[in-house]
Order: structure tokens, then sequence, then C-alpha cells
């Protein structure tokens, strides 16, 4: 059994064949998926298909290329939504200092903000974190995020950083990416984390792992990425889809 600890399957790449998606994950040997609703006008998408599938639950949150969106009604929205017990976590939030969507300033406070949020609902935070490492940190720790805990998504950072989020509670979840004929250094830093703090993850429809790169991703893809980590760590397929599940299921309070 297999988790994809993060998709968007709301997200219109999936408009067409939604259910055909779900069964081949399915068959894959996908057992929950978790779907990110990155912006107000997603969050009753990802929330009904959460609703219609046993195997789908739903995290909820403003996307930091979207922070620069909120108005006063978007936290009572989310704060409302969160109630509903198929939604496991807040997120995803963070910073994207790749993109710059929205201004760094508003993605700091935002962050800052929604990490408050998190702790108030008692749910654990999805961080999305690009090109802002050190300061990713620096919002963790002030935040006390360690009081919720959660998953650094598509991580990218180093062992270091790596390190200092486990440390802090937090689970280091590995994308597609690990596939990459040019990821030997990614490779190399996975290799390092403990099999007890990973997670596996598609980011569907994005991130396609070989041998599909180039092609819309899905959740079933997810058993591609944890193969290459048994591989990376070597260490049976079985063992990672057991100890990544296990871990997917604690991070996200769900009893197996
Ligand atoms: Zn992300
Ligand atoms: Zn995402």
């Amino acid at each position: 059994m297999l988790i994809d600890s993060h998709a968007h399957l709301e997200m219109p790449e999936f408009k067409r064949d939604l259910e055909a998606v779900i069964q081949r994950a399915k068959e894959l040997g996908v057992e929950y998926i978790f779907t990110v609703g990155t912006e107000k006008k997603d969050w009753k998408s990802a929330l009904e298909i959460a609703h219609s599938y046993p195997s789908i639950y739903a995290i909820l949150g403003v996307h930091p290329h979207n922070v620069k969106e909120i108005d006063d009604e978007t936290y009572v929205v989310l704060k409302r939504l969160c109630q509903d017990e198929n939604v496991k976590a807040l997120g995803e939030i963070g910073l994207d200092f790749f993109r710059n969507l929205s201004p760094r300033d508003t993605q700091l406070e935002r962050f800052w903000e929604q990490i408050g949020l998190a702790k108030e609902l008692g749910l654990p935070i999805v961080v999305h974190d690009r090109e802002a490492h050190q300061e990713t940190l620096e919002i963790l720790r002030s935040g006390k995020a360690e009081e919720c805990g959660g998953i650094i998504h598509c991580f990218s950072g180093d062992y270091e950083m790596a390190k200092a989020c486990i440390d802090m509670g937090f689970f280091i979840s590995i994308p597609g990416t690990i596939t990459f004929k040019n990821a030997d250094g990614f490779r190399e830093i996975v290799r390092r984390i403990p099999l007890e703090s990973l997670l596996v993850e598609t980011d569907a429809p994005f991130l396609t792992p070989e041998p599909y790169r180039g092609k819309r991703n899905e959740p079933g893809y997810v058993r591609y990425t944890a193969q290459k980590v048994a591989e990376v760590k070597k260490v049976s397929f079985e063992k990672v889809a057991e100890v990544t599940t296990k871990n997917a299921l604690n991070v996200y309070h769900l009893s197996s």
C-alpha cells in the first residue's frame, strides 16, 4: 500500500478523467490520496472530491502564489471549511521566491499567519518552499511550527535543512524529481534522510517522474518515486511503501 501525500485533483487537468485517474491509482497500490486546494476558488472542489471518494482527503490553504489575493473573508471561509472532518492539514503554505507571484513581504506575513491558524485549528501544515530555504526555516521557528508539525512538501533543500525540519517534528516529502537523470545531488540527500521521516508524493499534475516525464502526472505514479527511494536507500520497495504509509497516516492523524 502506498499513499500519495500531495496531489491537486481539483485542477482542470483532471476534469476530463478524474474517475479513471483514481481507479488507476488504486490498481497501482495507492490507498489514499491527499488533494490540496491552493486558493479560495478551489477549496470547495477539493472538499467535494474528498467527500465523493473514501480514499481521498483534502488539504486547504493559500499557496504563496495566491497570498496577494487574501482579503477579509479568506480566513473566515478557510476556518469554516477546515472544520470538515475530511480536511487533514492546512496547506500548502510557505514561500516561493523562484516565481515571486506574490510580493515577498506578503508571502512572509501570510505564511506566518497561516501557521498560527493551523495551530488554532489543531491541524498539521503542508509547507511549500522554493528557493527560500533560510527564510522558511526562520518562519517555522519564529512561528513555533513545532507545535503543529507537518510536512515539507516537494523537498528541495540540503541535508542540514532536512535535519533542522525533522528536529522540529516535520516530515520530508519526496516528489518525482528523484527519478530525474540529473538528480544525483538530490538522491544523495534523500539517501541520508532516515526513512522514518520520509513521505512520497506526486504533486500531480506537475513533476511527473520517469518513465512518464513530460506527460501529465497522476497519483498512481507515486509508485515510481517510491521505487527510486527504495533503490537509493538500498531497501525493498515493500519497506518504503510500509514506512512512508505509516508516516503519512501518522502526520495526517489518521489511525491505520
Ligand atoms: Zn508546492
Ligand atoms: Zn502542490
